[in-house]
């Protein structure tokens, strides 16, 4: 029981847990310091983690679609909808029949 309890608080000094990493992800992308051996505790994390490692992966591109300028979407093809004429007629649709109801 000791040995168990002993290898526990070791682990938890050693690696740290997938709430932490969370964490030290948001940290890190939005410019925070990370401590050198935080850092290095959080990078083994997600070397190994593959939650850890998608929930990176996703906050990265979340970030980064969100830093995007209206005007660097007007000029930039890659950020445009591909919606086909159904599916847009739908959506006008819809807005018209959300505004009569909101009285808007
Ligand atoms: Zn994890």
């Amino acid at each position: 029981m000791k040995i168990k309890k002993t290898m526990i608080s070791w682990m938890d000094r050693v690696i740290l847990d997938c709430k932490q990493t969370t964490f030290y992800t948001v940290k890190e992308i939005d410019h925070g310091k990370i401590p050198w051996l935080k850092k290095l505790k959080y990078k083994t994390h997600l070397s190994y983690c593959s939650h850890c490692k998608k929930f990176y992966k996703q906050t990265k591109k979340i970030d980064a679609v969100l830093k995007i300028t209206p005007e660097e979407l007007e000029k930039n093809n890659r950020y445009q909808l591909k919606l086909n004429t159904k599916t847009k007629e739908n959506i006008v649709k819809q807005i018209k029949k959300n505004q009569n109801y909101y009285n808007l």
